[in-house]
């Protein structure tokens, strides 16, 4: 049997079926029906946030964030992240201009940001790198300062919280991911969470095609989410705190038993953080280190992920190269683990082994 970086969780089958059953009684399937509705609110209250829009994914709500937003000209950004992060400002046609990450968090280094602020520069998108926050406090005061707005890509975030609030709850927006890989899931899927009202009429318009009843009035897209997906949410919320209880046991347990005189692992003690073990990442020493790993755990069925990898200064079709020398280093060295629910104990051993016999 083969071990993957990840498995997707899924609820008992009984329980979902019957979650779906009142779709067919009233026949609604999708555009803002009973189950996305209901899921929206148990959402806004776990997370402890005002506004919440449910969406398609976690890449369309960056997208409608920077649209909503009317953000042009240049976007500082981090290099450390999914593809995902870049595209999507790609996408709108603004530049992004990549700063070097914290070689601990991995977060972008709010200190490097001012020096790479110019007259074109519109807003701050960074990721909440592996659940971790970024310097949220220093990133809003430069923000203030300059006039800029922040949006944090925060699909690696659900159910991490930074003094006692979600990781969710910063910046103008933040967005999330419920792809079937993530720590909650909804199979796709995501959400925009934002403070202003005003932008929250916004944000909704554009993800239902910029219509409201007959009257159309803005260009929009497509970004809602069927009954079927929020169903599956529904299912899966209720289980969060096992799912991320038992990845903290797993965490835990690799913790114990890898070799941390030749391995490295981002900053524990970030204060007031709680963290949602959503990945189990590792530095190796070297790219060649990590190849030799992965090759060992290979031979054994378990796929572990290169993530993040490339750094995303690099890739190809940028057309500019920003140097990122911290985060170019970590993406070539960072490793993450198999980390899921119902991994067996006895797994993370045989992994730790492979891997502790490699360094
Ligand atoms: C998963 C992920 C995304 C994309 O989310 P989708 O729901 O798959 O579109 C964006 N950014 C980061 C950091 C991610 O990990």
């Amino acid at each position: 049997m083969v071990i993957n970086v990840t498995k997707s969780f899924l609820p008992p089958f009984e329980e979902y079926q019957n979650k779906i059953k009142g779709i067919w009684e009233n026949t609604w399937l999708t555009n803002n029906g009973p189950l996305v509705r209901e899921l929206e609110d148990k959402l806004k209250d776990y997370l402890g946030v005002k506004n919440l829009l449910y969406v398609t994914n976690g890449t369309i709500a960056l997208q409608i964030a920077i649209k909503a937003l009317d953000l042009k000209g240049e976007i500082i950004t981090t290099p450390f992240s999914y593809c995902a992060t870049t595209t999507s400002i790609l996408w709108e046609n603004v530049k992004p201009v990549f700063v070097d990450i914290e070689a601990d968090t991995y977060n972008i280094d709010a200190n490097l940001i001012e020096q790479a602020i110019t007259d074109k520069t519109s807003a701050i998108l960074a990721t909440h790198v592996y659940g971790r926050p970024c310097d949220v406090e220093k990133i809003e005061k430069i923000a203030q300062k300059h006039n800029l707005k922040v949006i944090y890509d925060g699909a690696h975030c659900f159910g991490a919280t930074y003094h006692g609030k979600s990781v969710l709850s910063f910046g103008d927006i933040a967005t999330c991911s419920f792809h079937a890989t993530k720590v909650f899931h909804t199979i796709e899927g995501g959400c925009i969470i934002c403070k202003d009202d005003e932008l929250l009429t916004k944000l909704a318009h554009y993800r239902s095609f910029g219509h409201k009843n007959d009257d159309y009035f803005m260009i929009g897209i497509n970004a809602k989410n069927s009954e079927f997906h929020a169903a599956m949410g529904l299912c899966n919320l209720p289980r969060v705190a096992d799912i991320i209880e038992k990845r903290k046991i797993i965490s835990e347990r690799y913790d114990s038993l890898l070799d941390w005189s030749k391995l490295k692992q981002p900053k524990q003690d970030i204060e007031g953080f709680e963290y949602n073990y959503a990945y189990y990442p590792v530095m190796l020493s070297s790219e060649q280190k990590l190849l030799e790993v992965t090759e060992a755990l290979k031979k054994e069925h378990i796929l572990p992920r290169r993530y993040f990898y490339p750094s995303l200064n690099q890739l190809p079709y940028l057309g500019f190269y920003n140097p990122c020398p911290v985060s170019e280093e970590m993406s070539v060295a960072a490793l993450s683990l198999p980390l899921y629910y119902d991994l067996d104990l006895k797994d993370v051993e045989k992994i730790s082994r492979i891997v502790n016999a490699t360094l």
